[in-house]
């Protein structure tokens, strides 16, 4: 199931209509900037809001959405530090209220998501390629483009590979703890693909579980497995598979099988197959 992807219907209808002739696609760049930058109607300056969040791994994520369009649309982009010079804003959120994760309004302010709290309440960070996608996207809105009915176009009104960012945590586990891991998907069930490494020793224990453990509902009593090959194990060296089948919101348990008053080292990444 893809994410829906928003544009506020009525505002962008009306300006997609005013403005369907070329050369009126948002505001013209200052008059400094139209010195500096000789500017032709597919030239757009963009400005980027700052991340509030530094640890947020934005790396080549916009820079590859411009790119798209600059290869497919042939227009150019110059990225300028002051909002007031540019076409085009791009602003962050940390998340969005109600149904969407991006939006533009009037073909120039576009807001991008990065992370939401719907797999039990707690705040996951998007994936790179997703969060890629919607700037796709929201700027294809913002370079003039409607959406399409064809499913594999970046106008696509669904986000076909919309998830979240692959977990890649260490632990040290002893007999008083356990590892738990929500598996968050924005289908209804989905593959993950995990690997465990750990320093050994003790046998642990792997199991998904179909418990709410996103909300942090685990009853260790009462743990309903799910049951197919690759969702549980006994190992007691670095350890690879894949669950399939497994609903939003269940999750990945590690448990020592026997007690041991030794911390052990164990790392796990995890993700979903796409
Ligand atoms: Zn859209």
């Amino acid at each position: 199931m893809g994410l829906r992807l928003a544009i506020l219907p009525a505002v962008f209808l009306m300006l997609a209509l005013a403005c369907s002739m070329p050369g009126v696609e948002g505001r013209g760049p200052s008059s400094n900037y139209s010195e500096k930058f000789p500017s032709g109607e597919r030239d757009y300056y963009l400005y980027v809001e700052p991340l509030t969040d530094k640890s947020f791994p934005l790396g080549t994520m916009l820079d590859n959405a411009m790119s798209y369009w600059e290869r497919s649309d042939h227009v150019k982009f110059t990225k300028v530090p002051d909002s007031g010079d540019s076409t085009i804003t791009i602003r962050w959120a940390h998340e969005l209220d109600g149904p969407f994760s991006a939006y533009v309004v009037d073909k120039r302010s576009v807001t991008v998501g990065l992370g939401d709290s719907r797999c039990g309440g707690t705040w996951h960070r998007y994936d790179s390629r997703f969060v890629t996608s919607l700037l796709e996207h929201e700027i294809g809105h913002a370079l003039g483009h409607l959406h399409s009915a064809n499913v594999s176009s970046v106008m696509y009104p669904d986000v076909s590979d919309a998830s979240y960012a692959p977990v890649d945590s260490s632990y040290v586990l002893d007999s008083g703890n356990q590892i738990v891991i929500p598996t968050c998907t924005f289908g209804t069930a989905s593959s993950f693909h995990y690997e465990v490494l750990t320093s050994g020793g003790n046998p642990l224990n792997l199991s998904f579980v179909y418990d709410d453990v996103a909300s942090g509902k685990l009853e260790p009593n009462h743990l309903k497995q799910y049951s197919g090959k690759g969702c549980h194990a006994v190992f007691t060296s670095d350890l690879m598979g894949t669950c399939t089948g497994v609903f939003s919101g269940s999750g990945l348990l590690i448990t020592p099988v026997q007690k041991t008053s030794d911390g052990q080292r164990v790392q796990v990444v995890m993700e979903e197959v796409r």
